[in-house]
């Protein structure tokens, strides 16, 4: 398989030098030249196998300068050496109206980020590795908070390479600001960003694409790589946990073979529902992609009318990982949709960065619109259905999961068509405790740690290990900076003239 750039349909690369570059040079993101497509019976031979084995076998399909060896070894460390709390990695639970929770959050962060950045790693180390380079590695990572700590538990003590993870000061839960502030490891730092999201996004993808700073680096015998979506090898791990959720539901008789069902995804960089429609392309008889989003609604607008425009006022929310403006893998999308048009691309997201904004003509629009809808819910409405849920159900859902509940129980009232409803569960809901414990009616005003006791006196479902023994943690990282000053800072954190 070869990568093209979005932003150069000429430029082909291995899938070890697209993972690492992580992002093309001329700030494009890699694609595969083609989508590989998997039959009845491909589905059928993935039955009974193990998560790691489904996983080593559909990553062949895009990894393939990668030996089958090399990707046993890859799935078995990440999925089988017991880092996930459940021995399957993805769960699925089934609510009393028939919509499933698709449960990526079973790994150490407590986030679906995991189900990628416990593997990225491995891929990176031995992309590295092939090609020819014998350079350090350093994973420079904007974060709304998930990616960040999901990277941090990924990457930690990994020989031959650095993380650097930055931050929005206020835009992260106080769980996950705890999390990233005790990350151990000798290789590791973490900083907060004066901004939002978009700021740390920007100040990184800069420092990434500015030819000084590559020299710099090369001169100190270092490259950087990414560990965000934009990385294909971010993306393609979870291509697999669609495709395997598909065969665990063929595997239950959920679904039998032939049956189509719909997929809501809460949704912030378009990172994981672009998965989704991968999966689709592959065979995948998703009939239907539901983009949920908070009320940074850009991609529900954008859905809608064909216009992407950043330029609005950024809101924090109780789901604020999807507190996003500037849905980078979009990118993707556009570009596999308008048939591999890097001109268009380049077009585009050149007037999103000069301009704030760009307009697709509508017969692109429509043909979105044929497999996408999208919807956005504010926190009033988010935290009701997480009280709902938990009303009819016994079940917690987080505050992304609960955006994505709701877009879906909407899609589902208004459907032509009723199918099998499948929602991606984001992460586990203690990792936004206050907002969830305030959704069933408990009261809040306590430090974390008593929310988190609070939480699991009420609904029964167990604190998980890893946030309850944060509070034993040693604080190691509390410095600041603003956006301008970011690359300043990685040159002096890396020792770097
Ligand atoms: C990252 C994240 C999202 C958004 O995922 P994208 O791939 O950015 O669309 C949703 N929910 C949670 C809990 C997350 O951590």
């Amino acid at each position: 398989m070869i990568y093209h750039s979005t932003r150069n349909s000429a430029l082909s690369v291995s899938s070890a030098e697209a993972i690492a570059q992580g992002i093309s040079a001329d700030g494009g993101l890699f694609v595969p030249a083609f989508i590989p497509e998997l039959t009845a019976a491909d589905f059928e031979s993935l039955k009974g196998l193990s998560y790691a084995e489904r996983a080593a076998r559909l990553l062949q399909l895009y990894l393939t300068d990668f030996t089958p060896e090399e990707l046993r070894e890859c799935t078995e460390a990440a999925y089988a050496s017991g880092s996930f709390e459940t021995p399957d990695v993805q769960e699925i639970s089934v609510l009393a109206d028939g919509s499933m929770l698709l449960e990526l959050w079973h790994g150490p962060t407590c986030a679906f980020k995991d189900m990628a950045l416990q593997i990225l790693p491995h891929f990176l180390t031995r992309a590295i590795r092939k090609t020819g380079t014998d350079k350090e590695v350093v994973i420079l990572t904007a974060t709304s908070g998930d990616t960040g700590k999901a990277a941090l538990a990924g990457f930690r003590d990994v020989p031959g390479t650095k993380i650097m993870v930055f931050y929005p000061e206020d835009g992260v839960s106080s769980m996950q600001k705890r999390q990233m502030q005790t990350q151990e490891g000798a290789n590791v730092r973490v900083c907060a960003v004066k901004g939002n999201f978009d700021d740390c996004q920007n100040g990184v993808k800069a420092i990434f694409t500015d030819p000084e700073m590559q020299k710099a680096l090369a001169e100190n015998g270092m490259q950087f790589s990414s560990a965000n979506s934009i990385n294909w090898g971010r993306l393609v791990p979870q291509i697999v946990y669609y495709v395997s959720a598909y065969v665990t539901m063929l595997e239950k008789d959920i679904l039998k073979p032939g049956d189509r069902f719909a997929l809501t995804v809460p949704t912030g960089n378009f990172g994981n529902i672009l998965a989704a429609w991968y999966a689709k392309q592959m065979g995948v008889p998703i009939h239907r992609l539901v983009c949920a989003s908070n009320i940074n609604k850009v991609l529900t607008d954008f859905i809608g009318t064909g216009v992407y425009d950043r330029r609005r006022e950024f809101h924090a929310t109780v789901s604020p990982s999807m507190d996003i403006l500037i849905s980078s893998n979009l990118e993707r999308l556009l570009y596999h949709m308008t048939g591999g048009s890097d001109t268009q691309i380049k077009a585009w997201f050149g007037a999103l960065k000069t301009e704030g904004r760009y307009e697709i003509p509508l017969e692109l629009c429509h043909r979105i619109q044929a497999e996408f809808s999208g919807s956005f819910w504010d926190d009033a409405a988010t935290k009701a259905m997480i009280g709902k849920v938990f009303a009819e159900n016994g079940y917690l859902s987080d505050t992304h999961t609960a955006v994505g509940i709701c877009a879906a129980r909407d899609y589902n009232a208004h459907a032509a068509e009723q199918l099998p409803m499948l929602i991606a569960s984001t992460a586990n809901p203690y990792k936004f405790g206050a907002a969830v414990l305030e959704a069933i009616g408990g009261d809040t005003d306590a430090d974390e740690y008593e929310v988190l006791a609070r939480l699991e006196a009420k609904s029964g479902m167990a604190v998980p290990k890893a946030l309850a023994e944060l509070k034993t943690k040693t604080v190691r990282f509390t410095d600041s900076v603003a956006q301008d000053e970011m690359p300043a800072y990685v040159r002096e954190k890396l020792g770097v003239k």
